[in-house]
């Protein structure tokens, strides 16, 4: 997943184009996309942040769209905003049916929409600055930086994207076959003992600051993230207590 990235499905390229210059320009990543169907094949990657849907697409509709990504446990959480035509009431609450977080009316001013997105995420737990903290360990979600305290924690982009998603979802157990679908993508090929080699690297680059048993294996199931495991820091960084 990457947390600051926003899709975005619009079919007219002048709004494609002008929210991507927005988003940009507010330090977001944009994937532009056309067509829900596109967006759909998109989302067999690494997740984004947040999906923009218009309304009116050709093809599968906006709204279709919205019911299926909620429909998928993989994209069930996903904040999504939709943008509407003016004054069609009926159909902004068909859009509320269909798990639509927000609805932006057309014509908006990209200060509007941006002031929305960043409200959706407080929801989804950031913090107006993009940090992730806890118990000492913060994650910063916009400059790619991870820190216990003062100290800078040196991890490589899949150990970040992978300790940012369980982050988010604090105490939820994550299996690897989950893991490996929002972290490297649906799309991608790789082994489930990925998964274990990466939080091996995880766990050593947390080590050194009594964080490691932050990331936690849960027999039979995978791993989660728990903020109040960490402590004295441990000699072994295994997992051993
Ligand atoms: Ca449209």
């Amino acid at each position: 997943m990457d947390s600051n990235a926003i899709l975005v499905v619009e079919d007219e390229n002048d709004i494609r184009e002008m929210l991507a210059f927005s988003l940009e320009r507010a330090g977001f990543t944009v994937i532009p996309s056309e067509t829900a169907e596109q967006a759909l094949a998109l989302l067999e990657g690494p997740l984004p942040g947040l999906v923009i849907i218009d309304w009116m697409l050709p093809g599968m509709s906006g709204v279709e769209l919205a019911r299926k990504l909620r429909r998928d446990p993989l994209t069930s959480d996903l904040p999504l905003l939709m943008l509407t035509a003016r004054g069609e009431e009926a159909d902004k609450l068909k859009s509320f049916d269909a798990g639509i977080d927000d609805y932006v009316t057309k014509p908006f001013s990209p200060r509007e929409l941006i002031a929305r997105i960043r409200a959706l995420r407080r929801r989804s737990g950031d913090s107006e600055d993009g940090t992730i903290t806890f118990m000492g360990l913060t994650l910063d979600t916009k400059g790619h930086r991870l820190s216990a305290g003062e100290e800078v924690i040196h991890v490589g982009p899949t150990e970040f994207r992978l300790l940012e998603l369980m982050m988010r979802n604090p105490s939820r157990a994550f299996n690897r076959t989950q893991l490996l679908d929002r972290v490297w993508g649906r799309n991608v090929y790789v082994e489930e003992r990925t998964v274990d080699v990466y939080v091996l690297r995880l766990r050593r680059a947390l080590a050194p600051f009594g964080m490691d048993r932050m990331v936690e294996t849960v027999r039979g199931v995978g791993y989660r993230f728990s903020p109040h495991a960490g402590g004295a820091p441990s000699s072994s960084g295994s997992e051993t207590r």
